[in-house]
């Protein structure tokens, strides 16, 4: 029951059962590069950075390169899709990370006394 051709235009809900990441800077989606998570906070906490993507609430994600956390930041994208200002401590941990991001590649550093 496999039909040719593969791609169909129907409008039809697709199940999602994998949650896609989309960077709301360059809207690109992507499973295997890890995008940053940045959730809003309950009762009006503000935002935090979500390593972890195991936190709850409402989250947005953005690559971690300079380019997309600039952009991210520059036009507010993040602040639209969190519905929530971004605190200037968030921002800088995100351009830290981002930074840390493109530098690292499988090596971590590891420390040890
Ligand atoms: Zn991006």
């Amino acid at each position: 029951m496999v039909k040719p051709g593969g791609r169909t235009t129907t409008e039809a809900k697709q199940p999602r059962r994998v949650p896609l990441r989309t960077c709301v800077a360059c809207r690109s989606t992507s499973g295997k590069r890890a995008l940053v998570r940045v959730i809003r906070l309950p009762d009006g906490a503000g935002v935090a950075l979500d390593p972890s993507g195991k936190r709850a609430g409402r989250g947005a994600y953005v690559c971690p390169t300079d380019a997309c956390v600039a952009l991210a930041l520059k036009q507010k994208k993040l602040e639209r899709s969190l519905k929530t200002p971004i605190p200037d401590t968030v921002a800088d941990a995100l351009r830290a990370l981002a930074s840390a991001g493109a530098a690292a590649t499988e090596t971590e550093p590891v420390k040890s006394d």
